[in-house]
Order: structure tokens, then C-alpha cells, then sequence
């Protein structure tokens, strides 16, 4: 997609993309062209021998454009220091991404988890959700997905060894743009990540899991937000999957590649009162074994982080003890998610715009 000034962002472009939009093929200098963009943030072909004439046609058709950091704000945690940038995209609109360190035995500094928005806004309207509230502006564009990643990267020097799809919006919703982004990222030209470094969250719409399969990346990590037991309470706490159940959102999973590894993480933010009352463990545990028939599901307990605007409280220490034991019970492998960034707005479902 041309940028305000005609030129492409190379930040959306795949290595064999930015070949073609050169008028030439494969060729190494163009890849050193290329790899440097995204290691070093420098898009200089007139560096390279492509040819003077070449070199003037792809300045005038490329260029490299990050957004613009306006704001970070940080907060220490046992596993480390998390931090929320505010980003600003050409058109004036901003999102977040947000550095999550990653829980290590041995405490020292290693590559974090960066978690990437998708859309400005979003339409899902999930009800314990900032982003939610704030409605749907627009899809991002592959390269102001990938454009979070670079800034992270080169504007402020973090060190990202993964990437979830966790921020603003929901991925399968901006199918397109996902699916551009994720080609960027695996590109070995370019970021080079690898599938089983790349997470994409969503609340599962089928059709959007299946279009997810048929980009054949089998070691494409997929989480779920569950977040209720059953359809009724779901569907009030998340309006938008009221036309799908959960029998066909376990069915479309069921579906999804089964790697011998592969480990379908589903996410339950635990709100008490709401969504853990009496038969929620064992309805659960029914979804996992109807999604993950042939894998393994793991339960990622989020305890809620009530925002500006709760829809109830943080569970008690006792109160996520006591839900992980039941769902032991019940049968379901569990996960207890140590809420980070809680202070600074940076967990689950409070992304914004206005930081
Ligand atoms: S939880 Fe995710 S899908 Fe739901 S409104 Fe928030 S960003 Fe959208």
C-alpha cells in the first residue's frame, strides 16, 4: 500500500516482493539492501552495485517510514522491566505495543515478548476491554504491524525474541494484514522469526481460524480467549462471538494443525463472581477436550485487572487458587499468567489509544 508520499514502506514489503517491485530478480545486493532495512534501519540501495539507474528507481518507489515513538512508560516487575510505547502512525492515528519480559529462572535480562496491536480501535466490544470500548477505527496495514516491531527494535532498542498478536483489535479480523505482517516477520531476509516465536491471540472467529490454517503454517502458535463456560455468559461478555458457539469454535480449533508439540493455549481472564461459578471447571475442561482433540490445551488463568472502567474486581489470591484447583479437578493443564504491567495499563485488554 503507497505511503502519503507514493512510495511503498518496505516494513510491508517480503524479500521476493521487494525484488519484483525493483524490476529485477533475485540477486544479493538486493538482499543486503533489504536485510539492512530491517537489522539496521537504513534503506540505502545507492550502497550497493544494482546499478545507478536501479538505485534512483527503487529510492523513488521505496522508502522506509517508522512510526513515530511518542511515549514509554515503564514499570518494574519480578521478571523485569515492562514497557508500553505509544506510536504514532502517518495518518495522525496511534497504538500501542507493549515489551513483556519473560518469566526466567535465572534473573537476567533476555530477549522479551512484544506484544503487537492489529487495528486502530476494535469492533469486537468485548465489555472488560479498553480497546473495546473505544470502537473501531481501522485495520493497520502489514507494515504498521510489522512497523511496531521495527520501532521496538530500532527505535528504542529492545530485544524481542517473540511477538503476540495480543494488542489492539483482533487479528482475524484483519485477516489481510495479518496475514502480510507474519509474512514480513518470517521472511529469513528480513526479521527472520521463527513460526513457533510467533503468537496470534484471538476470540476465535471459525471463519477466521480456518482462513488462519490455509496459510499452512503449521508451527503458527494460536491462542484463544475464552473467558466464560458456556455460550449465554460469552456472548454478554462478548458480544461479537454471539453467532458462533462454542461447539463451533471448539470444532473449527479441532481443525487447526495438531503438531505433536503444539499446545493450544486458551486464555480465561478470571473475573469472580462472573465467570467461576459452580460446573465453569468442568465445562471448560469439555471445551478443551472437544478443541484440542488429538493435542494438548492449556488453560492460561489471567486474574482480571479491573481498568477505568471495571466490570468487577481482581480475584483474591485464595480466589485464583482455589479456581486453578478445580479446574485441576476437572481435568485441565493450567497456566497462572503473573499479571505484568498491571500499573501502567499494559495488561490484557487495556490497550488504547490515548495511552
Ligand atoms: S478483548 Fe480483544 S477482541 Fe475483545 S474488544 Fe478487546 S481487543 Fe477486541
Amino acid at each position: 500500500m503507497p505511503e502519503s508520499d507514493g512510495r511503498v514502506n518496505i516494513l510491508g514489503l517480503t524479500r521476493p516482493a521487494f525484488e519484483t517491485l525493483s524490476g529485477g530478480g533475485r540477486s544479493r545486493a538486493l538482499g543486503r539492501v533489504y536485510r539492512r532495512a530491517f537489522a539496521e534501519g537504513r534503506f540505502e540501495p545507492g550502497t550497493e552495485p544494482i546499478g545507478r539507474e536501479k538505485a534512483a528507481a527503487l529510492a523513488a518507489r521505496v522508502a522506509l517510514r517508522l512510526p513515530a515513538v511518542e511515549r514509554v512508560v515503564e514499570e518494574e516487575g519480578p521478571f523485569g522491566t515492562t514497557a508500553k510505547a505509544l506510536l504514532r502512525l502517518d495518518d495522525g492515528q496511534r497504538v500501542e505495543c507493549v515489551r513483556v519480559p519473560v518469566a526466567r529462572r535465572v534473573p537476567e535480562p533476555g530477549p522479551a515478548t512484544l506484544c503487537v496491536s492489529t487495528q486502530v480501535g476494535c469492533r469486537m466490544g468485548c465489555v472488560f476491554c479498553e480497546s473495546g470500548r473505544q470502537g473501531f477505527v481501522r485495520d493497520l496495514r502489514p507494515e504498521e504491524i510489522v512497523g511496531q516491531y521495527a520501532a521496538a527494535r530500532l527505535t528504542l532498542g529492545w530485544d524481542i525474541g517473540q511477538i503476540v498478536f495480543m494488542g489492539m483489535g483482533e487479528p482475524l479480523d484483519n485477516f489481510d494484514g495479518l496475514a502480510g505482517a507474519l509474512a514480513v516477520l518470517l521472511d529469513e531476509s528480513g526479521p527472520a522469526f521463527s513460526q513457533d516465536d510467533l503468537t496470534v491471540c484471538t476470540i476465535g472467529p471459525p471463519e477466521g481460524i480456518a482462513r488462519l490454517k490455509g496459510l499452512g503454517l503449521k508451527r503458527l502458535n494460536l491462542s484463544v480467549s475464552l473467558n466464560a463456560p458456556d455460550d449465554a455468559l460469552r456472548g454478554e461478555l462478548m458480544p461479537a462471538t454471539r453467532g458462533a458457539g462454542l461447539e463451533t469454535l471448539a470444532a473449527a480449533l479441532a481443525l487447526y494443525p495438531q503438531r505433536r508439540n503444539f499446545a493450544l493455549a486458551v486464555n480465561y481472564c478470571l473475573m469472580p463472581g462472573l465467570n467461576d461459578g459452580e460446573g465453569a471447571p468442568e465445562e471448560i475442561s469439555a471445551f478443551l477436550r472437544a478443541a484440542a482433540p488429538s493435542g494438548r490445551a492449556v488453560v492460561n488463568l489471567i486474574p482480571y485487572n479491573p481498568g477505568p472502567s471495571p466490570i468487577g474486581r481482581a480475584p483474591t489470591e485464595a480466589e485464583i487458587e482455589s479456581f486453578t484447583r478445580r479446574l485441576e479437578a476437572a481435568g485441565a493443564r493450567v497456566k497462572l499468567r503473573t499479571p505484568r504491567g498491571r500499573g501502567l495499563m499494559a495488561a490484557c485488554g487495556q490497550l488504547g489509544r490515548a495511552g
